[in-house]
């Protein structure tokens, strides 16, 4: 069997134990050696502290820190079939915002609710990012069974209250596992104090998710980065955002509207008879146009909306609170246009959702809004359901990130 390699993100309530999870992970599949795990052990009885699981994930990233030949996204733990990078490790204060820049795109989502504390804030919350993410493969871990008595009673009624929540902002669980993450029940194998579970354990149900694949049968859309001269040639490099861009083919560069043909593609040398979604490359066209950054490179067949105004929704991650009428900046992908929120058709706190406010006309740290944003200059946007390269954006100020958003209506 191939191997794949996965992304996940870990969420849950500050303390329902992300850390202690993924250190157990980091442990049971041997991905930290015994010795290392000794070590620690040793240094926490020295220095008289008690050992924790959750210091293994510290002492893997900070380990991984000096080991400069490798990248920040790399394999956290391995299965037998998976590699599987952690794309945010939960305690970073830019979580959130990589989160729902998509600076780091899951593949899957672990949420962690603790049997004993139960639904927190921060639950709702994130609940509510995986659903505007439309993050499709979610695993619920219900985590400290050990502090319940293992009881299935407080699972049952934990399952009820997250399937409920999860239902409220648009998503469903794959699968709802009682675990405990500190004496490793249900983590890499069942575990004989809850007899009565008899789905899979946690590294089990990892292994039988998907790593979804680029639909490469969508409209062309290439997001120009940058503009270079190569031997008396103009090269505009970039990324496939989607569909395959192939040699030949006529384009639309938006939002000038100017067309041309693709008269070659570049990669490292190489002249590639065409693109797939992810793959950065440079792109020379015929007639040569006079293009920069921001300009999107699209099949002429199947155009995206070019608009100065969209509908929105939105998470406020910024500090600062913005009043209705302020400018600001959207991005998304390589544009970046001036604009300001018109209007704020709802707003609640993602919190619990509950608390909604109507014809609110400002936005602070930890609200959800429902929005319609105002360009300064025509942009290229899709809804998110439909494109969410191009349907996914952040709201920013210089280089402070504000919001970050998915488009629900770019007519
Ligand atoms: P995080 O903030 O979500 O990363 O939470 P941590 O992993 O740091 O865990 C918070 C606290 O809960 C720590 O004291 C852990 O030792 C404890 N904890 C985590 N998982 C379990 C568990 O399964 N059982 C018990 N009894 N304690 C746990």
């Amino acid at each position: 069997m191939e191997r794949t390699s996965l992304n996940l993100v870990f969420v849950g309530h500050v303390d329902h134990g992300k850390s202690t999870l993924i250190g157990r992970l980091l442990m049971d599949t041997g991905t930290l050696p015994e010795e290392k795990v000794e070590e620690l052990r040793q240094t926490c009885k020295d220095e008289g502290k008690e050992f924790r699981l959750a210091f293994l994930m510290d002492q893997f990233e900070e380990e991984r820190k000096f080991d400069m030949s490798i990248d920040t996204t790399q394999t956290f733990f391995k299965t037998a079939t998976c590699d599987y990078v952690i794309i945010d490790a939960p305690g970073h204060r830019e979580f959130l915002k990589n989160m729902i820049t998509g600076a780091s795109l899951a593949h899957a989502a672990v949420l962690i609710v603790s049997a004993k504390e139960g639904i927190q804030d921060q639950t709702w919350r994130h609940a509510y990012l995986l659903g505007l993410l439309g993050i499709e493969q979610i695993i619920v871990v219900v985590n400290k069974m050990d502090m319940v008595g293992y009881d299935e009673a407080v699972f049952r009624s934990m399952v009820n209250g997250v399937t409920n929540m999860l239902g409220q902002v648009g998503a469903k669980p794959m699968t709802l596992i009682p675990i405990s993450a500190q004496e490793g029940d249900n983590v890499a194998s069942k575990s004989d104090h809850m007899k009565w579970y008899d789905g899979p354990a946690f590294l089990e149900m990892l292994d039988s998710l998907q790593t979804p694949v680029a639909d490469m049968e969508k409209p062309v859309r290439f997001a120009v980065q940058d503009v270079y001269q190569v031997n008396g040639e103009t090269v505009f490099v970039g990324r496939t955002e989607a569909g395959r861009l192939c040699a030949g083919a006529k384009v639309k560069i938006l939002p000038a509207g100017h067309e041309a043909e693709v008269k070659g593609l570049h990669v490292f040398g190489a002249e590639p008879t065409e693109l797939v979604p992810g793959q950065c490359a440079g792109v020379s066209l015929s007639p040569s146009l006079d293009i920069g950054r921001g300009a999107i490179l699209s099949d002429a067949d199947a155009l995206p909306s070019v608009t100065k105004q969209c509908h929105a929704k939105i998470f406020w991650l910024g500090s600062k609170s913005y009043r209705v009428g302020e400018t600001i900046a959207v991005r998304c992908a390589t544009q970046e246009v001036p604009c300001r929120i018109e209007r704020i058709e709802r707003r609640f706190d993602s919190s619990d959702l509950q608390n909604k406010k109507e014809g609110a006309e400002e936005m602070a740290e930890t609200d959800i809004g429902e929005v319609v944003i105002a360009t300064d200059e025509p942009i290229v946007l899709e809804r998110f359901e439909d494109l969410p390269e191009l349907g996914r954006f952040t709201l920013v100020e210089g280089e402070n990130v504000l919001a970050g958003g998915i488009v629900t209506d770019s007519k």
